[in-house]
């Protein structure tokens, strides 16, 4: 299958017949935290974030056709791509980032599919950050969960996290939907402003909800 072939199965092949839900938000908004307590539960829970990482390791399966688009400049000496250097070139040339993502997004969505259907448990929850930004992920999950908080209280969770200062982090969420946005996009929302306590309860409802739908379906 040619890489044109590749990127229109993306769009027209459904995820997985499981119940999925798509948990999305801005960045340091929560959804790794809020992932945690979900997969406690019992929620299979697939980071498309991990996913991209191991495609794009050494011997990882996204590495040949990284080669043959851009050259081995951008693999580092360990055989994985060098990401700050990819990120960098994508960066300022939109033609790459669109080639490096018709490469890595059939193969994300091919090995998400593969992991949703391995799952164990009622539902499948994929972490999606760039869910509502990036190709079809709206259409691919049943239900969109947005993690939400406060534009201020994101910048200082994400500064603290990274050890930003306050531009970048701007700079960041700048590429990012707004929250807005991404809030009318939801089916769900949790809200995460104050202490990490307060997310409990509103993950169990959500998670005995998940259920429910998965048992369902
Ligand atoms: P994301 O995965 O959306 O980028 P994280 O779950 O990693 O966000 O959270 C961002 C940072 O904020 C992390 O350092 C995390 O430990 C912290 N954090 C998340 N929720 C809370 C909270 N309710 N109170 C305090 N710190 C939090």
């Amino acid at each position: 299958m040619n890489q044109h072939d590749a990127a229109n199965d993306d769009k027209l092949a459904p995820t997985t017949h499981r119940f999925t839900v798509g948990l999305t938000g801005g960045i340091g908004s929560g959804k790794t935290t809020v992932a945690n307590m979900f997969a406690e539960r019992g929620a299979a829970v697939i980071d498309t974030d991990v996913i991209a990482h191991q495609l794009t390791a050494a011997n990882g399966i996204a590495i040949a056709p990284i080669i043959a688009e851009f050259g081995s400049a951008f693999i580092d000496a360990s055989g994985a791509m060098d990401r700050a250097k990819m990120r960098a070139h994508v960066f300022s040339d939109a033609s790459a980032k669109q080639r490096l993502e018709s490469i890595l997004h059939p193969l994300i969505r091919a090995e998400t599919a593969r992991a949703a259907e391995h799952a164990e448990g009622l539902y499948v929850i994929f972490v999606v950050p760039l869910l509502i930004e990036s190709g079809n992920w709206t259409q691919r999950v049943k239900r969109i969960l947005v993690v939400d908080c406060d534009e201020q209280v994101q910048l200082h969770r994400v500064m603290q996290r990274n050890a930003l200062n306050q531009s970048q982090v701007q700079a960041i969420m700048a590429t990012q939907a707004t929250r807005q946005q991404r809030l009318q996009a939801a089916d769900d929302v949790i809200v995460n402003n104050s202490e990490p306590a307060a997310l409990l309860p509103q993950v169990t409802r959500l998670h005995a909800l998940y259920e429910a739908m998965g048992r369902s379906i």
